[in-house]
């Protein structure tokens, strides 16, 4: 299997390079050069097998033979054992027809665990087999940090840089990050938001000199195998209800795209989705985009559900690829203007390419506050406010067909344990190991949004450099 870019500038690369790499130095994304397909009749073997047989299964033909078969089923198995939860991803009814895929039993209580903790193994494993090291930035909203962190602390080849928005992710988010003791681990609170942060670290990736000084690998969703382990989850709930034989919708709270792409790749690879619904908070450039077909920045508001507060959503471009033809060219153009201008026209017929795969929603504050408060005074449960934007949106959409809608629980209520006071007029209960880290020392500096300046961090810290040890 190889790996293309979406700006078709950069050369072609197995899954172990695109894993390490992340970012392609023509400044697009990896994609793969065709999409492998998953038979009807192995789709329905799925609902009957445990979760890393058909995690195996769906991302093996990634991986090609580029890491061994069992090596590859070890890291899997141990990527899930992490989870406290035995199915990994429960699949829960709400209502007839409205079902809750619950993401959020990792270690850190975010569906980012399911992908990262895959990821750090796969990194690990390919800088052991290649006897050097790596430094890994990351841009955080708020829970990639805390779960990057998580896979990756006292890993010995490998330091990491967090870069999260000072003031703008939750308590419980910045201490998941800033209480971890390895001194393999670096964070930043940067004075600006995610974009300025996820802007940050495409600059540093697109800065040669530095990238090689430090081998930068990044882990932010634009490195394909965080897409490649949230496809599984599309196969195994949708197979659970029916699927192929009966067709399922998704409705997915949306930031940077990453966890609805991948529904757009299960698809791709055979799995029938009668819908994929986009959900955005106010937040809500794709909702606009795929409305209107303008993508066009505007500034970011602060809201409950501060993991979708971004502008621009990344892995977009991995679906304008392929709504353009795959012409790099047509997606270079687009992202130029988006530098330049901060906004771009989609092609009527990409639009269309779009229009038939994807619906979008959004939801303000009030409505996503209602809904953890309806859920609460339905059934007893909480859902976090991230989750309550989908099913916001799933709700308004209505289900006239009475197919089976699967909403993505992105997040534990207690890590936003706020708006779900806010919303209920109760406090969700805090696992004992997110109230532990109220009791621990942070660490972190602060730094202005400035290229030099955060360079100049990495460089003084890093205890990697470019030669192998
Ligand atoms: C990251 C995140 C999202 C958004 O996922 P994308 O892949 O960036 O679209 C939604 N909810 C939560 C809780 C998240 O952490």
């Amino acid at each position: 299997m190889k790996f293309i870019s979406t700006r078709s500038n950069a050369p072609q690369l197995d899954f172990e390079d695109v894993i390490i790499t992340g970012l392609a130095n023509d400044g697009g994304l990896y994609v793969p050069e065709t999409w492998p397909r998953i038979n009807p009749d192995q789709i329905r073997s799925f609902a009957s097998k445990p979760y890393c047989d058909v995690a195996f299964e769906v991302m093996a033909p990634f991986v090609d033979s580029t890491i061994e078969t069992e090596v590859f089923k070890d890291i899997i198995a141990q990527s899930y054992a992490s989870f406290n939860y035995p199915a990994v991803v429960p699949l829960r009814e709400m209502r007839p027809n409205e079902w809750i895929l619950e993401l959020f039993h990792g270690p850190t209580f975010a569906f980012k665990d399911v992908a990262l903790q895959v990821l750090g193994r796969l990194i690990d494993h390919v800088l052991e087999k290649r006897n050097t090291r790596a430094t890994i930035v990351v841009a955080t909203s708020g829970d990639t940090g805390g779960a990057a962190i998580e896979a990756f602390k006292g890993r010995n080849r490998i330091d990491i840089f967090v870069l999260h928005p000072h003031d703008r992710v939750s308590e419980v988010q910045r201490r998941q990050m800033t209480t971890a003791a390895h001194d393999n681990i670096h964070n930043i609170a940067l004075e600006g938001t995610f974009d300025d942060c996820q802007n940050l670290v495409k600059a540093m990736f697109n800065h040669p000199a530095f990238r090689q000084a430090h081998q930068l690998s990044g882990v932010n969703s634009i490195n394909w195998a965080r897409i490649m382990a949230q496809i599984v989850y599309y196969f195994t709930s949708a197979s659970s209800l029916g699927a192929p034989d009966r067709k399922v919708r998704f409705c997915v709270p949306t930031g940077n795209f990453g966890d609805i792409y991948a529904g757009y790749a299960a698809t791709k690879m055979g799995l029938p989705i009668d819908r994929l619904t986009i959900a955005t908070n106010v937040n809500d450039i794709l909702e606009r985009a795929v409305k209107t077909g303008r993508y066009e920045v505007l500034g970011v508001t602060p809201t409950v559900s501060p993991s979708m507060d971004i502008q621009v959503s990344s892995n977009f471009e991995r679906l304008l690829f392929d709504a353009v033809g795959r012409e790099g060219a047509s997606v270079t153009h687009m992202m130029n203007s988006l530098s330049q201008s901060g906004s771009f026209t989609i092609t009527p017929e990409a639009l269309t390419y779009i229009a038939n795969n994807f619906d979008a929603v959004r939801s303000d504050e009030d409505e996503t506050l209602k809904t953890i408060q309806e859920v609460y005074a339905t059934s007893g449960e909480m859902i976090d406010p991230h989750t309550a934007v989908a099913l916001a949106g799933a709700r308004a959409g209505g289900n006239l067909e009475a197919i089976p809608q699967i909403i993505l629980s992105t997040a534990h209520p207690a890590k936003f344990p706020d708006a779900v006071e806010k919303a209920t007029g109760v406090r969700p209960p805090m696992p004992a190991q997110l109230s532990a880290l109220f009791d621990l020392e942070e660490r972190y500096s602060v730094l202005p949004n400035d290229l030099e300046t955060v360079e100049g961090f990495i460089e003084a810290n890093a205890r990697s450099t470019a030669s192998h040890d």
